[in-house]
């Protein structure tokens, strides 16, 4: 059995740490967001080992490395230095190449268009020279990103587009929406600010009136098995996940567009370990808008709603294990608790409910715990997310 590193402790590495478990695996943690802090409001602070450094401190990496068998991460901002640092004294997975596609929205966005991956219509040409609405040129934004594949000058991305930081952003932060182009030279000169409060290099796209988000999670091993769970159906509010459900509505055609999709970002990277990638999907096409080299939120319904959880695949894909089936049970949904959680009496009553609190001080906009459903069938599914919505606003 494997002792196994996560560069992270939040509720994505204690998720990973409670599947990992019965698997006889153990776990250390390092968690760089409190450098100097007791890991007290850290999810996976009370689960494991842990050490908490900073990510450039190389010989703390060194002794985080010690004794490892292997290192994972539960989030992709990881500074890619450190774990090129790490993988010299231990073997981490997903690859750090993964990171550096993910890190930044025009590296990620770019590496899909060489792929052949379609996406949204996007540029950082141009930014610092005002931008033409090109919306009355009559060009098909989507098709041309499909054929070829290739960056867009700006006067190619129209009005509505979407301003956002290439690097530091999730959850709706970095992110505005510019109707205009004086929106979008207020959007360039006043910067915006990422995760972290900083002003970076900007990227633009086009605003993407899509049907529905729907996110493939795959999982590859190192022997190069490769599973997929049943794409997922995601709304968000905010830019924030609120909630994510598997109710079989999904065209085998889509599902198999986006495997082949999933396919083709793991084998180029020689990928191990669980992908998420996110689409909108658009007049029956799928436009992949993010990919996040590790577990993720829209995957939480795998805990009780497939056979094999996506937190058990991924420990199973980086200690080199045969993968779990990936096989719903139901009808599956997941709802985020983002800011507050509601009675935790009323939740357990409702029979088949889970509830899964992350042991975080709330917050706004903080993900502080989710719920899961699985149900036999789509209805009672439905009866039972609006018994949540009587205390919960989701
Ligand atoms: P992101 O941080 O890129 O995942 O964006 C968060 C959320 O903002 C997405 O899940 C969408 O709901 C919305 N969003 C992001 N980019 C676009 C876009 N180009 N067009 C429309 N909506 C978007």
């Amino acid at each position: 059995m494997s002792t196994i590193g996560i560069l992270g402790a939040g509720q994505l590495g204690r998720m990973l740490a409670l599947a990992g478990y019965p698997l006889g695996h153990r776990f250390r943690f390092l968690d760089a967001a409190s450098p100097t802090g007791t890991m007290s409001d850290s999810p996976a602070g009370l689960l494991a080992d842990h050490l908490a450094f900073d990510y450039a401190d190389k010989s703390a990496l060194e002794q985080f490395a010690s004794g490892l068998n292997v290192v994972t991460y539960e989030f992709e901002n990881v500074p890619v230095e450190a774990v090129r640092h790490l993988e010299k004294f231990v073997p981490v997975y997903p690859p750090p190449m993964a990171l550096e596609k993910a890190q930044d929205r025009f590296v990620e966005k770019s590496f899909f268009c060489e792929l052949g991956i379609p996406t949204p219509t996007f540029t950082i040409n141009g930014l610092s020279h005002g931008l033409t609405d090109a919306s009355q040129n009559g060009l098909d934004k989507r098709t041309l990103s499909r054929t070829h594949g290739r960056e867009r000058t700006f006067d190619e991305v129209s009005f509505p587009a979407v301003l956002k930081t290439r690097r530091m952003g999730y959850d709706g932060k970095g992110q505005v929406v510019v109707k205009s182009e004086e929106e979008l030279v207020n959007g360039l000169n006043n910067g915006l600010t990422d995760e972290n409060g900083q002003t970076g290099s900007l990227i633009l796209e086009e605003f993407v009136e899509f049907e529905r988000e729907l996110s493939i999670i795959a999982v590859r091993n190192k022997s190069g098995d490769i599973k997929f769970y049943p794409l997922v159906e995601n709304q968000h509010r905010d830019g924030i996940l609120r909630l994510s459900s598997v109710t079989g509505n999904v065209s085998a055609e889509l599902q198999q567009q986006a495997e082949e999709y999933a396919t083709s970002v793991m084998s180029a990277l020689d990928y191990v370990g669980v992908l998420t990638i996110e689409f909108f999907e658009k007049d029956g096409c799928l436009l992949a808008n993010e990919m996040a080299p590790r577990v993720h939120n829209s995957g939480h319904w795998t805990i009780e709603g497939a056979i094999t959880s996506q937190f058990e695949n991924q420990v199973r894909a980086v200690t080199d294990a045969p993968l779990g089936s990936t096989n719903p049970l139901g009808a599956c949904a997941m709802v985020n608790l983002v800011g507050t959680v509601p009675d935790v009496e009323f939740i357990l009553k409702i029979e088949g409910a889970h509830l899964h609190l992350y042991d975080k001080a709330p917050r706004p906009k903080r993900k502080l715990g989710h719920i899961t459903l699985v149900e036999k069938d789509v209805e009672t599914l439905h009866k039972k997310l609006d018994l949540i919505r009587t205390v919960y606003d989701f």
